[in-house]
């Protein structure tokens, strides 16, 4: 289907693209991997007036490891996570989670800030910023703030970004070595959408009991969110296979799934349940 008609920038500074975005009342619109864009320009569900082309900004397509953690410039592609050797280490969910994304040529070219901005409910590192308790640091013509990832975050397609806003970094926090992690998701097929997903980090205590849960489901709602009484069930427990249960059901009570053409809502809750406990087993092993 023919895209239909806007005018293009391709500026070379964070400051000019601002004020590009700012310059079409409203109707500007950032374009990085294309890969959500495109095809939203495609079925008209978008129709910009102007689109802001990110791709030679400087600085922003770096993946940064430090004492703090991880920071992801905002053009850092799927592939680059995926690539990049040092996050075994320093966040392993996050590669388990990426690996999950679309499909190898989709992977090639979207991007990290993309992807928040997009705000999927049903994507995988939207849930893992609100699971890890992430910061978003986004520009616009007022200057730059940050957002805290369970704030970003406020329905389908719909963040706290204002139109003249770009995100330039998301930073996951230092990933303690004590921390186990489980990420699972359902797809129909490998790279689609998920219907439903869960990541979990616990850390382990000496006495092998689990603290600090953070367990974030997607896929179901209207957004990623944590799940509060599904992190009371494991914290304090000793990881076996009844703490997994009682976690699993946990999380299947406290998640308020939605019908659509791909599954029912009791689909939908049973199947995070039984994700959760299954992420909570892979993370003991
Ligand atoms: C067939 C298919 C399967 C897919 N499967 C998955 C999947 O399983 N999981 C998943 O997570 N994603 C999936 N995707 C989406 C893919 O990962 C996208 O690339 C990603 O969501 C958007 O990144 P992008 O760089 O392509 O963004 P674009 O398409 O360029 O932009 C998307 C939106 O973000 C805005 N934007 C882009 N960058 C910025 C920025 N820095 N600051 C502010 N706004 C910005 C744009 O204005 C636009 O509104 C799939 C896509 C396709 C086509």
């Amino acid at each position: 289907m023919k895209l239909p008609p806007f005018e293009y920038a391709c500026p070379a500074t964070l400051r000019e693209a601002v004020a590009l975005l700012a310059s079409h009342n409203g109707e500007a619109k950032a374009i990085a991997g294309g890969q959500s864009l495109v095809p939203m320009l495609a079925f008209r569900i978008a129709q910009p007036s102007l689109l802001v082309d990110l791709r030679k900004l400087p600085g922003l397509n770096e993946i940064k490891i430090g004492d703090d953690g991880v920071r992801l410039g905002a053009l850092v592609r799927w592939r680059d996570i995926l690539d990049d050797k040092r996050l075994d280490a320093a966040h392993p969910l996050l590669k388990a989670a990426v690996a999950h994304v679309a499909h190898y040529q989709i992977r090639n070219r979207g991007t990290v800030g993309g992807s928040l901005a997009h705000a999927d409910p049903a994507s995988e590192l939207p849930c893992i910023a609100v699971t890890c308790e992430a910061e978003i640091s986004v520009t616009g013509q007022t200057g730059a703030r940050t957002i805290a990832a369970s704030e970003f975050f406020q329905g389908a397609l719909t963040t706290a970004l204002q139109p003249d806003e770009i995100i330039t970094e998301v930073h996951l926090p230092a990933w303690p070595a004590k921390r186990r992690f489980g990420f699972q998701e359902f797809a129909r097929r490998r790279g689609d959408f998920a219907l439903a997903g869960i990541a979990l980090t616990y850390d382990a205590d000496a006495g092998g009991k689990a603290g600090n849960a953070h367990i974030g489901v997607f896929g179901v709602g209207d957004r990623p969110r944590r799940l509060a009484a599904a992190e009371a069930a494991l914290n304090g427990r000793t990881v076996d296979e009844a703490t997994a249960v009682k976690v699993g059901e946990a999380a299947a009570v406290e998640v308020d799934p939605q019908e659509d053409i791909h599954a029912s809502a009791p689909y939908r809750r049973a199947l995070s349940g039984t994700l959760a406990e299954r992420a909570l087993l892979a993370a003991a092993k």
